[in-house]
């Protein structure tokens, strides 16, 4: 923040408002600071004209001084500092000022931010809500190249147009996923870059100077053609999740008008072929298991003691999908071993279905978790781990081809169809699959962790409604 008066200002004498520059245009720590030295003294919101140093409509060469920083710890609800850290990466150029006006607002009305009808609210959950799809899109259309450096060492570079002003927020992402790579992200507006150990920033580039075309791209394209299924293909809902103005800098675009108009015929060549799930299909589940050891198509695989593949019957009618492994089935490399499998196998049980009869699998292979300590604590795949793990289990339920699927939460859901939704909103409804019928209900460490015994104990009783429910389908289908 900069401490010396503005021109304008000055010019504009004392009523003039206040100018407040930040240092630049995702400066969350800079706006917070700000704002709570402002709200201290109770400067309104009209008062303040907000300015970024970086922001190509530069106004204010410099900010005028702030009050003092407050004695007594301002309080602000978790809720507001959740929605502004999103919302303030915006490209709006009005997002500090309504930042600040939300503020002054929810810290005179507490219960404001409940109170989704409200203008000013609405706005910035929309706000927010554009930045998280413009993150997801930066995730899953970025596409690295390989070049080779002066020294002869290989490097990957990849070009983005994000909309808002996320590279530096995502940056992290890419560190943790292409932890091992060297690799550059160029963007309009600021390039980040990785050398393995270090991030560090540049200014931003043109599209020419990210490389166009290599071998990586000719492989990149022959795994999108292999994984291109024609019975899935929804072409509305593809440029939809897929809009049309990433498609300049993804290499597989080339290929999707092809794609289109053969997945007609290759559809049919697939049901003649009675190939019903993947084009590719290991002999045997042993066999699948075995490559999937391998597997280093996402991140998690680091730090566990390998992956924990599905077991039980090969032709088993019924098939349960759960989340992950967690720290005991990673030890035991077994699934649902752990406290979640003891309350899975007295629903069973309890549903008068033996656990031999049964498949159990989960959406993600590899255990997930953070160290605290010593202790190895549980973390939620997202949902570019899920997706990347599918390759498995497309290939599982292909192998097994089940009558009933039972998707146990929100994991499973999204690793067998695709898609998310509430698992409350869905229990007890049949879902059409490509293998089988789909059956949604709660995971078996949902009802451990619901803190109200009554609630746990419907949850429990939910579940083995819904395990009795499945093992009728597999029967009858
Ligand atoms: S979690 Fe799945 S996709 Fe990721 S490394 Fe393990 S098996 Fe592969």
């Amino acid at each position: 923040m900069n401490a010396t008066d503005a021109p304008l200002a000055e010019a504009r004498g004392a009523t003039a408002p206040r100018a407040v520059r930040l240092e630049r245009e995702d400066d969350w720590e800079g706006w917070r600071d700000a704002a709570r030295r402002l709200l201290a003294a109770e400067v309104p919101p009209e008062d303040i004209v907000w300015h970024a140093a970086d922001s190509a409509d530069d106004l204010f060469a410099a900010g005028q001084e702030l009050p003092p920083p407050p004695q007594v710890e301002l309080r602000v609800p978790r809720a507001f500092v959740d929605l502004a850290e999103t919302a303030i990466l915006h490209s709006d150029p009005e997002r500090f000022a309504l930042l600040y006006r939300l503020l002054w607002q929810v810290t005179h009305h507490p219960g404001l931010l409940s109170d989704h009808a409200d203008p000013l609210v609405r706005r910035v959950e929309l706000m927010a809500k554009a930045v998280r799809r413009d993150i997801h899109k930066m995730r899953a259309f970025l596409r690295f190249r390989e070049i080779e450096t002066e020294d002869g060492a290989s490097r990957f570079v990849a070009w983005f147009e994000p909309e808002h002003h996320i590279v530096r927020a995502n940056a992290g992402f890419f560190v943790r996923r292409f932890a091992q790579m060297r690799w550059s992200i160029l963007t309009p507006e600021l390039s980040v870059h990785w050398d393995g150990a270090a991030l560090t920033e540049s200014p931003g580039a043109e599209r020419p100077q990210s490389p166009g075309d290599d071998a990586f791209e000719e492989a990149w394209k022959a795994y999108y053609a292999a994984i291109f299924n024609p019975a899935r293909l929804k072409v509305g809902a593809m440029v939809k999740e897929m809009p049309r103005k990433y498609w300049k800098n993804l290499p597989e675009a080339d290929l999707i008008a092809p794609l289109i108009a053969s997945a007609q015929g290759r559809e049919a060549r697939m049901i003649e072929q009675s190939v019903p799930r993947a084009e590719e299909r290991p002999v045997s589940l042993a066999a699948l298991a075995e490559e999937a050891r391998g597997c280093r198509r996402c991140p998690l695989w680091k730090g566990t003691s390998g992956c924990v593949f599905g077991e039980g019957p090969a032709d088993a009618r019924l098939m349960l999908v759960g989340e992950q492994p967690g720290d005991e089935e990673d030890r035991a490399g077994r699934p649902f071993v752990g406290p979640a499998g003891h309350v899975l196998d007295r629903a069973l049980s309890e549903a008068g279905i033996g656990r031999g009869e049964v498949y159990v699998t989960n959406a993600v292979k590899h255990f997930k978790y953070v160290m605290r300590g010593k202790r190895r604590l549980h973390q939620k795949p997202d949902a570019a781990e899920i997706d990347q793990c599918r390759w498995w289990l497309d290939r599982e339920i292909g192998l097994v081809r089940p009558r009933a699927v039972v998707m146990l939460g929100a994991t499973a859901l999204r690793g067998v169809t695709g898609k998310s939704g509430a698992i409350g909103k869905m229990r007890g409804r049949p879902v059409r699959l490509a293998e089988g019928t789909g059956l949604v209900s709660w995971h078996p460490s949902y009802v451990l962790r619901l803190p109200d015994a009554a609630a746990a104990d419907r949850a429990y009783a939910e579940l083995v409604e819904d395990l009795r429910l499945a093992a009728e389908t597999a029967r009858q289908v």
